[in-house]
């Protein structure tokens, strides 16, 4: 089955079983300054579930793009070392608007994954909340996962929330035990574990109340369902192959970064690493771009940059030294056509975004890497094990580096990044910034910030609001 068919499937199923067919919304929220990213499929149906806006049905169903390179769901560098993250990824959902809840929510998800998808009942594995003894009930007494086959997690795993405010509740998660061979080796290696083994695919999640900024939880109207299937994932497991990037839904993007490189995948593992980030950071800057989201050093724009520069650095990793990452992304247009034939339409404009912040970067890189590079040995000569904080503000102010690139190039060597050190040196920079701002409107001191190098981080449009204020 193609990535393409899984989808349809997906959609055709819930929509069998009377969910409406909603398209995905856009990866920049709709009016929710408290997002930085449309990160999961209830995004868009947030009112609906808080009861401030009502829809004219009460079930529904979307292959929903996500991004998740920021806030409070971040994956950005586990992007090339994971089998199963991205930073862009599409996310099948069904939802419930207070019309069924667990029971109907746990029946289809099982005969779906089984029935629909034909995946084997005896390597499926639920999780449940700790006290959530109606879910745990469901899944054992009425579908019967064996005891042996399920598990009880705490708040880190099983209570999903959006971000810090908004709809969230307990949740109950279905995964994949892939096999040995897929695992980190440890005895006690489980579904609580983070390698890739217990594949993690479905989330259920039974959304029951609102938090608010305080932390306090109210009941929302009526209990809802929201879930979310990741489809790469999903395209790994019945194309049977080790990783998300090896689907179609990924793999010929990665076959045209071998091409530009001259370099095969599968024979290094940093070579692979490489081409996995190329891969993933083509889709997400595609996506993204097409979403209107545009380089900048703020907000959402910074975090668009910091995911083109990281592909790009990597690149250098397997020798491309020119703008590559345009070429790579052409092939996200063609992969995601039946679903997304907007995105092809708007490629010209897309491709000609990455290839202006290639030219713009690639010099700076290479300057910038050099002064890395000497630095390092530098601290390999001496026995340090800290790359101390003013090397990586001058990686940051002067070429461009956003602090993952650092931590992605020291990474493997067991050193540790002074980024006290580098705040204590941002301070400084903003305070003398501010000095010689006088104040004329909060997008009149943006102004000014950024022409004096200023780069706020992104913490959420009010909090910059206030920043800007104080000048
Ligand atoms: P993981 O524990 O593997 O990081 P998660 O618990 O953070 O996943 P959820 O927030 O529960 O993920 O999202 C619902 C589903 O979306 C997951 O079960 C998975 O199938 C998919 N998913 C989540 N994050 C990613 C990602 N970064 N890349 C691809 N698929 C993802
Ligand atoms: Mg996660
Ligand atoms: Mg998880
Ligand atoms: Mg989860």
């Amino acid at each position: 089955m193609t990535g393409n068919e899984i989808r349809q499937r997906y959609l055709d199923y819930f929509q069998k079983h009377g969910h409406r067919v909603v398209r995905s919304s856009s990866l920049i929220p709709q009016d929710d300054p408290t997002l930085l990213f449309t990160n999961a499929g209830m995004v868009q149906f947030k009112r609906t579930f808080l009861g401030e806006e009502k829809r004219d049905y009460l079930r529904a169903t979307t292959s929903q793009k996500c991004v998740r390179a920021g806030g409070k769901h971040n994956d950005l560098e586990n992007v090339g070392y994971t089998a199963r993250h991205h930073t862009f990824f599409e996310m099948l959902g069904n939802f419930s608007f207070g019309d069924y809840f667990k029971e109907k929510a746990v029946d289809f998800a099982w005969d779906l994954l089984t029935n629909g998808y034909g995946l084997p009942a005896d390597k499926l594995w639920a999780s449940v909340y700790l006290d959530d003894d109606d879910a745990y009930d469901l899944w054992h007494k009425r579908i019967g996962i064996p005891e042996s086959r399920m598990i009880r997690l705490g708040e880190e795993e099983n209570f999903w929330a959006m971000g810090d405010t908004g709809p969230c509740g307990p949740c109950s998660e279905i995964h994949l035990d892939r096999g040995a061979e897929h695992g980190c080796g440890r005895p006690d290696c489980d579904v609580a574990c983070d390698c890739d083994r217990f594949l993690e695919i479905w989330n259920l999640v039974f959304m029951q109340f609102n938090r608010d900024a305080s932390g306090t939880m109210t009941p929302l109207p009526k209990p809802s369902i929201d879930t979310g299937l990741g489809l790469e994932r999903m395209a790994s497991i019945i194309q049977d192959v080790n990783t998300n990037f090896e689907t179609d839904l990924i793999y010929p993007i990665i076959q045209r970064a071998e091409a530009l490189a001259e370099k095969p995948y599968g024979q290094s593992e940093s070579d692979d690493v490489a081409m996995k980030v190329i891969a993933d950071h083509s889709r997400a800057a595609a996506f993204l771009i097409g979403d209107g989201v545009l380089p900048s050093n703020e907000g959402r724009g910074y975090v668009l940059r910091r995911i083109m520069r990281r592909a790009i650095r990597y690149g250098r990793n397997i020798g491309l030294t020119k703008p590559f990452l345009h070429e790579t992304a052409r092939v996200v247009f063609d992969i995601m056509a039946p679903a997304y034939p907007d995105l092809k339409a708007a490629a010209a404009f897309i491709t000609n975004v990455i290839e202006n912040e290639e030219v713009r970067f690639s010099e700076t890189l290479d300057n910038g890497l050099r002064v890395l590079n000497d630095t390092l040995d530098e601290i390999r000569a001496t026995g340090a094990t800290q790359v101390p904080g003013d090397l990586i503000f001058k990686l940051y102010d002067t070429f461009g580096f956003p602090v993952d690139i650092v931590r992605d190039v020291v990474r493997d060597e067991g050193l540790t990044l002074d980024t006290e050190g580098f705040d204590t040196c941002m301070d400084r920079q903003r305070r003398q910034s501010r000095s010689k701002i006088t104040f004329t409107g909060i997008s009149d001191a943006y102004r000014q910030l950024s022409a004096a190098g200023e780069k706020p981080e992104f913490v959420g449009y009010g909090t910059l609001a206030c920043e800007a204020r104080v000048v």
